[in-house]
């Protein structure tokens, strides 16, 4: 786009500054004009779905055991290569239970970047431990492994085999990197700043199932990741979620916890810690296990969608993110951003966007600014806060490519 007007920006005539009429043109081109009104994410489901579903219904067999939860386990276990895979009701369930399988206390402080979905610190806040907010990387939208090595050195140090947080007292238990939108962050790089610090990594995979890290599956490189399969992400069970984990202990520690604590007994009801009712439904895993056999087919959708997205604005002054170098991404949100010039018409574009009946969204309010982690400890956020003045996240069904 060679014409961009950035002074514009600050007169209420930009309402209809070309400029917004020119990339609304070209994301209205992108979806077509008889998919509109077009949602941010819809899902399609095969007859499949309705026919697994169906099975389960007879058999009675609706709650938390039966052949689909299993089937389903099995065909996210093959899908990603993860040793082992325990369904729970929820990707939030799966966040909570790997914080707490990894030792995460009451007053414990757990990393985790500001520009996240919500369910991310929830989970910590669950264990009682203190989110700690670090900042991400422009490109990736992941953790910026510079910056938090950098970060780590001047707030902690090693005391008694575990980092401390030397302001808050507290020790720095843990972790949470997010591939965000579905784009791998540099994991290796964050990894490797971790173990130096006795600081165990979580993966939430919650938006990247179907993202690789050259050859590994994004969430099964940390001491244990989580896959979301929400209404609303890449495969979806109607609710629902998975941990990921290498070690067969864990993975029984997982089921275990996740299963109100129940010792396995033909008939006994005997219960040996407080654990949690997080089980995926069978139910569910029925949806779900329809989903896994779409997957392949949903991911090819939405890669020929981000490749005509990047050519609609190719040499523009919006950007459509794309995958890391040695990455492949599951491209499950697309996301434009805005140059530095066009960030103030982003409430004006977003509004426009949604008139045009383009379902868009902006990036979540980065999680400092929210009332009850307004107080949570953190590094300078200058990336996450330019990023959520500059992005915006668009139309990703699959069915658009289908
Ligand atoms: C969707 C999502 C979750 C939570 O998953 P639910 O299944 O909705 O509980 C957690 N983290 C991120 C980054 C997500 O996008």
């Amino acid at each position: 786009m060679q014409n961009v007007t950035p002074h514009h920006a600050s007169m209420t005539a930009s309402a209809t500054s070309p400029d917004v009429d020119w990339i609304i043109d070209r994301l209205v081109e992108v979806v077509g004009v008889q998919n509109l009104p077009c949602p941010l994410h819809r899902p399609v489901f095969s007859p499949s779905a309705q026919a697994y579903v169906q099975e389960t219904m007879a058999s009675g067999w609706v709650a938390t055991s039966g052949n689909f939860l299993n089937r389903f386990e099995a065909l996210v276990a093959d899908f990603t290569g993860a040793p082992h895979v325990v369904a729970t009701s929820t990707g939030t369930a799966a966040l909570h239970s790997c914080l707490l399988l990894s030792g995460v206390e009451r007053d414990d402080e757990v990393l985790s970047p500001a520009l996240t979905f919500v369910a991310t610190a929830n989970a910590i806040a669950y264990c009682g431990a203190h989110p700690h907010f670090v900042d991400v990387d422009r490109a990736t939208m992941g953790v910026d492994p510079e910056r938090l090595e950098e970060y780590l050195r001047s707030v902690g140090r090693m005391v008694d085999g575990h980092f401390r947080n030397l302001k808050t007292g507290r020790r720095i238990r843990a972790l949470i990197g997010v591939h965000t939108f579905g784009h791998p962050y540099a994991i290796d790089a964050v990894q490797e700043i971790c173990q130096r610090r006795q600081i165990i990594m979580i993966e939430d995979a919650a938006q990247a199932l179907g993202s690789w890290i050259g050859d590994r599956h994004s969430g099964t490189i940390g001491h244990m990741g989580v896959i979301s399969f929400n209404g609303n992400k890449t495969a979806t069970a109607a609710g629902g979620g998975a941990i990921l984990i290498r070690d067969a202990d864990l993975a029984q520690k997982a089921r275990h916890l996740t299963s109100t604590g129940k010792v396995p007994h033909p008939w006994n009801y005997f219960h040996d810690i407080v654990a949690y009712n997080y089980r995926m439904a069978n139910l569910n895993a029925a949806v779900g296990c329809s989903q896994m056999e779409d997957l392949p087919k949903f991911l090819r959708a939405k890669r020929a969608l981000a490749a005509d997205y990047q050519a609609a604005f190719a040499g523009s002054s919006v950007a459509i993110f794309h995958e890391p170098a040695g990455c492949r991404s599951n491209y499950w949100l697309n996301a434009l951003q805005l140059s530095a010039e066009l960030a103030p018409l982003r409430d004006i574009l977003i509004q426009r966007m949604l008139d045009r009946q383009l379902q868009v969204r902006p990036v979540w309010t980065p999680l400092h600014r929210l009332p009850m982690y307004i107080n949570c400890p953190r590094m300078n956020l200058a990336t996450t806060e330019y990023l959520e003045q500059t992005v915006i996240n668009l139309p990703s069904s699959p069915f658009l490519r289908l």
